[in-house]
């Protein structure tokens, strides 16, 4: 299906762990495509699609939308050629136990398998601070924030050079608060799920983000 140095992972972190931040960097270093069910979802929310419609009030407040939305973005994503070349990045799905069972059915079905399922272990209490301060370029969408990731030249984005900036709806202390528990109750147990398949990679998602990446880039070198 897929050539042979592409893999396919799952990073699973709880909001502020990085996933995103390292997607964008699989994305530019091994051609990846990043299946971000979030970015989907804020795609919908923004166009005002009926998936944007039913998504947009349980994002806001932080609560997962149903499995079946977000079971029906990815099953028709998958099915576009450009995960082949280098394989994909789901970055926030699966998120429940549910969502992971109907993926491992959409998978066998499309005859592609798992490699990897990267879990970015973090400090619950450092979330706070590295969710509020994150923003992002409202034209290209590259990641930043206020303390660790700032623009090279203040309101200018290094990659575009786009002047407008956006943070997102639900990076408020109260909605962060509803997506760790969230996390902690719905999509921790998924790592005992991957992990008694032997797909479980333990990162250490407090390091920096080039110690993370690096760490990352070595599990693709193992195989
Ligand atoms: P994220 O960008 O991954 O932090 O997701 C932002 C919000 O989108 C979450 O708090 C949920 O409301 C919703 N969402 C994203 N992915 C999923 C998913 N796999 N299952 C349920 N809700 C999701």
């Amino acid at each position: 299906m897929s050539d042979a140095a592409a893999q396919n992972i799952i990073l699973i972190g709880p909001p502020g762990a990085g996933k995103g931040t390292q997607a964008e960097r699989l994305v530019k270093s091994r051609n990846m495509v990043q299946l971000s069910t979030g970015d989907m979802l804020r795609a919908a929310v923004a166009s005002g699609s009926p998936i944007g419609k039913k998504a947009g009030a349980l994002m806001e407040a932080g609560e997962l939308v149903p499995d079946e939305v977000v079971v029906g973005i990815i099953d028709e994503r998958l099915d576009q050629d450009d995960i082949k070349a280098g394989g994909f990045i789901l970055d926030g799905f699966p998120r429940t136990t549910g969502q992971a069972e109907a993926l491992d059915q959409l998978l066998d079905a499309k005859g592609v398998s798992l490699d990897h399922v990267i879990n970015m272990e973090v400090d619950i209490a450092a979330l706070v601070e590295r969710i509020t301060g994150r923003f992002a370029c409202g034209d290209c969408g590259a990641g930043y924030h206020d303390t660790f990731k700032p623009t090279k030249t203040a309101g200018i984005c290094d990659e575009c050079g786009g002047k407008e900036f956006k943070r997102r709806a639900d990076d408020n202390e109260e909605a962060v608060k509803t997506r760790l528990d969230a996390f902690h109750n719905q999509t921790a147990p998924l790592i005992n799920y991957y992990a008694d398949r032997g797909l479980v990679r333990p990162v250490d998602g407090m390091a920096s983000i080039d110690e993370v990446s690096q760490a990352i880039e070595a599990l693709f070198a193992a195989g």
